[in-house]
């Protein structure tokens, strides 16, 4: 039957069908770590038995991503390999969630402070003018 692996990366959050070195060396075990570079930069090592299989033809339109290098077989992996798999993807989409809400507030800020900057502006302009005032009032008292 034909299948494909499936790569989800945990910064970009697409998928990829994964390109697995040909031949596949012979130390490749499901246990062993492979090491995949996304199109989005982020590098990412995991067990071989995480990637989602698939149980048909690959679509040509998906895009790839190659597996850069195959370590040897883990005799001990990680407990909760796949549950904590899972967590990273969880934890980088709640860290973008907290990201953009900062980004947001820094905007914010800015915004207000901006307007603050505005009416600072506006202040200068009216002191310059007050200062004129006292100035020709000054200079009307003396002539008086
Ligand atoms: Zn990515």
């Amino acid at each position: 039957m034909p299948s494909y692996n499936l790569f989800t990366c945990s910064n970009c959050e697409n998928h990829f069908r994964v390109l697995w070195p040909d031949p596949l060396p012979n130390h490749f075990h499901l246990r062993s770590k492979i090491k995949i570079v996304c199109p989005c930069g982020e590098m990412t090592e995991l067990y071989a038995f995480l990637l989602d299989r698939i149980l048909q033809a690959p679509d040509s339109t998906m895009p790839t991503v190659q597996v850069e290098s195959v370590s040897s077989r883990d005799p001990s992996p990680e407990p909760y390999a796949r549950a904590k798999w899972q967590q990273g993807i969880f934890l980088r989409r709640a860290a973008r969630v907290k990201a953009r809400l900062a980004n947001l507030r820094i905007f914010i800020v800015e915004a207000s402070v901006g307007i603050h900057q505005h009416s600072k502006k506006r202040l200068k302009r009216l002191s310059k003018l007050l200062i004129c005032g006292l100035a020709a009032v000054g200079a009307m008292s003396r002539d008086g």
